[in-house]
């Protein structure tokens, strides 16, 4: 028996919808059908036992295509706690329902598909299941794949256009996503705040979420560049750029924050601690686009801060620290510092963390925790200032942003 899974657990169809929805059913074939819904149902966190149940097939079978799916680069369907009982749909399995259904079968492993698989998008994206995005984002991630070296991802154009002006980029062609559809969004879910690859900064600089509950974030953007660069730059570009003197790449450090590309091969979650792999180089394959930064949602208690020094408005820094941390009966549970444009690669000050982690916050460690900051920063002498100089520029910067986060996380910022 065919299940009415998308409009039972999703939202009810129109009748319209219905109506649609009902003729495609009744154009697959019943094995696809069946196939289509061990996916869904897995997805929703329904268990094998009941997914075998609901659908009169053996579980040999559920389990061989979970696998198979598995296998393919939609990982996680087998391997997902389940309670049982199914689960409100978060946009992490979405993302994953799209990958299943808009990738091409022969990147799944199941030869023979393409048409069912067509068919359950179209049904996925008709009844709002799916965003209508992914047909797109792979075509682009194609093209990547296709072109290699020679392309480059255009999206604000803010670090890019630069660079050709200068001569120091040459790329042969550019992919420009800013067509993309369905990339450009702030909002909470799942215990993380999600920044869609393609959001301007201007867009997290006027997001109430952003504003109310991360604080550093909110530093941060306010400081990048002047307005005319936040209407466009991007802070899928602002990461990917990876350069160090960027203000992201800090912050998302000192939050602790999760890159989600997608390419040929499927969608990836890359730990920020190993997405800086260089000087401008980082973890991302050239076939793949960033479609979704994690930052995860702050626990009571916590407070954050990005101080900045530049010599002018709108400046690259010539120092900035990032802080985020949680406190708890006033002592410090979790911390992140993040340092800025004094090294070759963004730098995670783990030693002054630790010096923090599990401690009251005091003015002996901050200054301890200052220090040990500052003798993280590895810069270089140039226009901005000397060694020296910007070793204890941030040892000072440290210590602020540390009295600020504090004082948020008191008032619960
Ligand atoms: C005058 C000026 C001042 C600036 N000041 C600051 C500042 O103070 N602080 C700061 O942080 N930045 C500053 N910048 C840099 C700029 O803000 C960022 O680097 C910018 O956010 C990059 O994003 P973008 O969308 O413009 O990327 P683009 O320029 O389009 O691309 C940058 C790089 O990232 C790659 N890329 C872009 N998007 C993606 C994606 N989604 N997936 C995979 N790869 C991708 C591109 O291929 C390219 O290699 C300044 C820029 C200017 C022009």
């Amino acid at each position: 028996m065919a299940p009415d899974v998308p409009s039972r657990f999703v939202r009810e169809p129109s009748d319209s919808e219905r109506a649609e929805l009902t003729r495609v059913r009744e154009a697959w074939p019943a094995a696809t059908r069946a196939r289509a819904a061990i996916v869904l149902l897995s997805a929703m966190r329904v268990s094998v036992s009941e997914i075998v149940q609901r659908l009169g097939l053996s579980r040999p079978t559920v389990t061989h295509w979970l696998r198979r799916f598995d296998r393919s680069g939609v990982p996680g369907l087998l391997d997902r706690p389940r309670s049982g009982r199914p689960a409100r749909i978060s946009s992490e399995t979405l993302r994953h329902i799209t990958m299943v259904v808009s990738a091409r079968p022969r990147d799944l492993g199941i030869p023979g598909t393409r048409w069912s698989l067509a068919r359950l998008r179209g049904y996925l994206v008709q009844t709002g299941t799916v965003p209508a995005l992914s047909q797109e984002l792979l075509r682009a991630t194609a093209l990547l794949a296709k072109l290699g070296d020679d392309a480059k991802v255009l999206s604000g154009g803010q670090s890019l256009i630069p660079l050709m002006k200068l001569r120091l980029a040459a790329p042969h062609h550019l992919v420009d996503i800013n067509g993309l559809p369905g990339l450009a969004y702030v909002r909470e879910d799942g215990g993380a705040l999600r920044i869609g690859g393609l959001t301007r900064e201007a867009d997290l600089e006027e997001s109430d979420v952003v504003r109310s509950r991360y604080p550093l974030l909110f530093d941060t953007c306010r400081v990048i560049a002047d307005p005319i660069v936040r209407n466009l730059a991007t802070v899928g570009g602002n990461l990917a750029h990876g350069d160090p003197a960027n203000d992201h790449p800090a912050t998302m450090l000192a939050f602790g924050a999760e890159v989600v590309a997608v390419g040929t091969a499927g969608e990836r979650k890359i730990p920020i601690g190993s997405f800086f792999t260089g000087p401008f180089s980082t973890a991302l394959r050239p076939d793949e686009i960033v479609v979704e930064i994690r930052v995860p949602s702050p626990k009571p208690g916590s407070g954050g801060a990005y101080v900045k020094m530049e010599r002018k408005v709108g400046d690259f820094a010539t120092a900035a620290v990032a802080v985020q941390l949680t406190l708890s009966g006033g002592v410090c549970q979790e911390v992140g510092i993040g340092l800025t444009n004094v090294g070759s690669v963004p730098i995670k000050a783990v030693k002054a963390e630790a010096a923090l982690r599990g401690k009251r916050p005091d003015e002996a460690t901050i200054k301890q925790a200052a220090q040990l900051a500052a003798e993280a920063a590895d810069p270089s002498a140039d226009l901005r200032g000397s060694v020296e100089y910007k070793k204890d520029l941030v040892r000072v910067l440290t210590a602020r942003a540390l009295r600020k986060a504090i004082e948020r996380a008191q008032k619960g910022a």
